[in-house]
């Protein structure tokens, strides 16, 4: 296998296809999720679906099939969105009289069941999620992170008043951001993104923005403040207190399959996937060593290990099979099995085992009778070490000192002088597209998002023109 260092995109390829996570389609683009790939999907359903559950969010399910008219409703959005829409123009072998767009996105068909379903302000908040699939026709693309048809969530919700619309917006981006720091063990950078990286349609747009291993940015999540547009549009109007019809305000936001190949870019390794504990679907490996075959207490040893984690909800595999240890321990590595066990004869007799952390290179020797506590213990501490390890690394790459476009243009050549990545900076920006389009096109940086008030100690002159900032924005290369 490739190292990082010699080929990131070849290594993350290499990477998921040896850990058995995908297969390419026969449509571009498109791709295959197989059982160890989908089952990461499902644990961020599972964390993601609790979380929407407490925030009284409930689960619906929309057509994918959206009638070219409703796309003409909001100007932004059809502007933003066409280009990547692929169309159905005949069915039963007959010409379509309207074309049916496979939804890149659901506002239009969402906003225009909302329309009806809402009358009083007694109908609000109305707040519905979907899981579903998605199509957006993508120029590039990358299994997971950028791909033509991708796995998401998308709430949309419906409020009185701009402010409660405003606070869900954000207690979602909150809920984003704890549960990719908690579960996928990824640190991430909240902000709102600047007009020209807004969503088609959106008032205001806020993120999480995660740094990977070659220090690109992947935007891992986006909740978005419609304020009226899209009630206008679709004529969400409800009769408030004083009997007026007023237009409601609205809100989406989504995560998607992205989130795994951010998860695998942020914490895998030369010697393959790493997996935090709480998102690996093999958690535990267990692999008996030496002449097991002679020995029935050792693979009687490891069954009662078993029994006792999967009571406590752990997933575990006892790996049996007749290849030799070696083959195995490399094999469950290149899976990004968090913890293995090892158990032999002379481990028996000294009534020990052997643990080792996918993340550590030491093993360690435990008493069997401690075997499980510990386990248990690890599999925490190798969860918090992950996300702790990637802070480190983002921190060790963040420029906060460089002032002007020239300086950028040198440190990006320096760092690839040494063969070393150009990180994230830290800049002030005149808020204009013209300097926007400017760092783009000197550097290959982009914006990414603007940082909450507090979050950042803030630059004051902008990085193009050198005249008073308006904001301070993270610039980065990204995904
Ligand atoms: P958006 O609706 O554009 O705000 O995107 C919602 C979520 O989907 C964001 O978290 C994006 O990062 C993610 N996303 C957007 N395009 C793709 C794609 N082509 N493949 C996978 N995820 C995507």
């Amino acid at each position: 296998m490739v190292t990082r260092k010699e080929d990131f995109s070849r290594w993350y390829l290499d990477t998921i296809q040896q850990a058995d996570l995908m297969d390419y389609s026969p449509v571009r683009g498109c791709m295959i999720f197989k059982p160890n790939g989908y089952e990461l999907w499902e644990h961020i359903q599972e964390a993601f679906n609790k979380r929407f559950k407490e925030e009284g969010v409930r689960n619906a399910y929309f057509p994918m099939l959206i009638p070219e008219n409703f796309f003409q409703k909001e100007k932004d959005h059809i502007e933003g969105f066409s280009p990547e829409l692929p169309w159905v123009t005949e069915a039963a072998g007959e010409k379509l009289e309207e074309r049916l767009a496979l939804r890149p996105t659901s506002e239009t068909v969402i906003g225009d069941a909302y329309s009806r379903w809402i009358q009083s302000y007694r109908d609000l908040p109305l707040e519905i999620n979907q899981w579903a699939n998605v199509f957006r026709w993508e120029k590039r693309t990358l299994p997971f992170l950028r791909t033509s048809e991708f796995l998401w969530q998308e709430g949309h919700t419906v409020h009185a008043t701009a402010e409660e619309a405003e606070a869900r917006t954000q207690r979602m981006l909150d809920i984003y951001a704890e549960e990719v720091e908690g579960l996928l063990a990824i640190p991430v950078f909240k902000g709102e993104k600047t007009p020209s990286e807004r969503f088609a349609g959106a008032e205001r747009t806020y993120s999480i923005e995660a740094m990977m291993q070659d220090t690109k940015c992947v935007q891992a999540g986006t909740s978005h403040y419609m304020g009226t547009k899209f009630a206008e549009a679709f004529d969400i109007r409800y009769l408030n207190p004083d009997n007026e019809h007023v237009l409601a305000y609205t809100t989406s936001w989504g995560v998607s399959t992205r989130l795994i190949g951010a998860m695998i870019m942020v914490h895998s390794d030369d010697q393959g996937l790493v997996l935090p504990p709480r998102m690996a679907p093999q958690q535990v490996v267990m692999i008996p060593v030496g002449p097991w075959q002679k020995n029935p207490e050792i693979m009687e040893t490891l069954e009662k290990i078993n029994a006792e984690l999967r009571q406590r909800g752990f997933r575990t595999v006892i790996d049996d099979s007749d290849n030799r240890p070696g083959f195995k321990f490399n094999e469950w590595e290149l899976r990004g099995a968090p913890l293995r066990i090892e158990i032999g004869p002379r481990d028996l007799e000294n009534q020990k085992a052997i643990i080792k952390m996918r993340d550590l290179e030491d093993k360690e020797e435990v008493a069997l009778d401690q075997v499980v506590e510990r386990v248990v213990e690890a599999l925490d501490e190798m969860q918090v070490r992950l996300l702790e390890k990637a802070r480190a690394f983002n921190e060790a790459n963040i420029y906060t000192n460089i002032d002007t476009l020239e300086e950028l243009e040198a440190h990006i050549k320096s760092k690839r002088a040494e063969g070393e990545y150009p990180g994230w900076v830290l800049a002030g920006w005149d808020g204009t597209e013209e300097t926007e389009a400017l760092i783009k096109e000197r550097t290959g940086f982009t914006t990414r998002n603007i940082p909450f008030e507090g979050m950042v100690e803030p630059k004051s002159t902008c990085i193009v023109t050198g005249k008073p900032s308006k904001v301070t924005v993270w610039l980065a290369r990204a995904y």
